[in-house]
Order: structure tokens, then sequence, then C-alpha cells
């Protein structure tokens, strides 16, 4: 299933696009390796907190796509900033703060091979023009639905196979998929985002987990 599902997305370079189009980098290899709905309170508190800042609608479960971690800026660098939750948060996500989008997101469980995406928090080409990439790019499965509060808005049904609903993460099969993941990149053409985290500075945002950022009262003094 891990390889089918994504068989028809184009491989070609895809461009990854900040909401008012002042950054624009682009990736390599333009078919996923994965697209999760993940309901966990890390990915809706950072998309929350964008929200606030003047960055996109949140949505209800963020879609989040995995890819190739080899990229290049083309334009906007010097919008860009790594934001991280809290000290010891473990995401690094790269946010243009031009308008609040979030770009490619790092975890150390990616272990440098592959990168991550929130769909509706930048534009991320589409595969072909007027299919959106809910259909090219389905998301596989959803996780940590025990983090879901119905005030966030009422859950959407899940389109995929409903056995690949979970409360937490990660079942055998994500796990799995890692091990099926090539580890290395072969003949990178770009960059690391890693390379990239090196040259831009670090904001890191104080919240406690699970709190909602609902204004700019919300969000820690001196953070915004
Ligand atoms: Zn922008
Ligand atoms: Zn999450």
């Amino acid at each position: 299933m891990y390889y089918k599902i994504y068989e028809n997305c184009n491989p070609a370079p895809k461009e990854i696009i900040c909401k008012c189009g002042k950054v624009l980098i682009k990736m390599s290899n333009g078919k996923p390796r994965r697209v999760l709905e993940c309901c966990c309170v890390d990915c809706y508190q950072h998309n929350e907190w964008a929200s606030v800042m003047g960055g996109p609608n949140v949505p209800v479960i963020p879609t989040l796509s995995y890819w190739d971690n080899d990229i290049v800026v083309i334009r906007g660098e010097e919008h860009l900033k790594v934001v991280l939750l809290r000290e010891d948060g473990r995401s690094k996500r790269t946010t243009a703060t031009c308008c609040f989008s979030t770009l490619m997101v790092d975890h150390p469980y990616y272990s440098g091979v592959m990168f991550m995406l929130f769909e509706d928090a930048c534009r991320v080409q589409q595969d072909e023009p007027d299919v959106p990439p809910t259909k090219t790019r389905p998301a596989e499965s959803r996780i940590y639905l025990k983090d879901f509060d119905t005030s966030r808005g009422t859950l959407p049904e899940f389109r995929g196979d409903p056995t690949r609903v979970h409360q937490t993460c990660c079942p055998e099969y994500i796990k799995g998929w890692n091990r099926k993941s090539s580890p290395t990149l072969d003949n990178p053409s770009g960059e690391k985002i890693q390379a990239l985290f090196e040259r831009i500075p670090e904001m890191i945002l104080g919240l406690d987990q699970g709190k909602r950022i609902n204004n700019l009262k919300d969000c820690s003094p001196g953070y915004i």
C-alpha cells in the first residue's frame, strides 16, 4: 500500500511557496513518501500560533506530507525563521515571517532524509493543475486522534481505510515505512533543510504543551 498509493504522483520537482509568494523553494522529488492527518496538540498549536500572527486559517485536522530532504531556496530566504514551540521542542518548523506560512518541518524521527509540510499552511505544487492534492496524494492514515477536541470544529470523516485511524503514533506499519524508505538520498541536487537552518534565525515560543492560542495575548511575552 505504501508504494502504491502515491505511485501516480508526478516525481518532477515541485515548488513550495509561502501564501504571499515572497518565499519560493524547490524540492527535487515531487513524489511524497507518505501523507498523514495528525490531530496532535503540537501540530495544532503551531498552526494556531501562526494563524494569530497573521498566517493561514487553522485546519480542523492538519494534513502532513513527507518529502525527500533535498531543496533549493529560490527566493525569500531573508523572511525565514526556524520556530520551536518550547525549549525542548523536537520539531523545527520553518516559518515565513512575511505571511506566517509554515514551510519545511524537521523532527529527529525523519533521520535527515525527509521533511514534512503542512499542506494547508503553504502552497505545495499540485500534481495536476485541476486535481486537488487530496485526490492525488490522499492521507494514508490519521494519527493522534486522542488529542482531538471538538472545540476545533467538527471531526471530518477519514476518507481512507478506517482501520488506519489511530489514537496515538505510531502503528507498526508506519515504523515499517521507515524501513522501506530510502535511508539515504541518491544524487541530491540541492541542500538539506538542516543546512538552511544553520543560516536562518531560530525562535523559541515558550508555549506549554496543549495550550490553545486564540489571540496574541495567549503568546508568551517577548515572543511575538
Ligand atoms: Zn509570505
Ligand atoms: Zn502532529
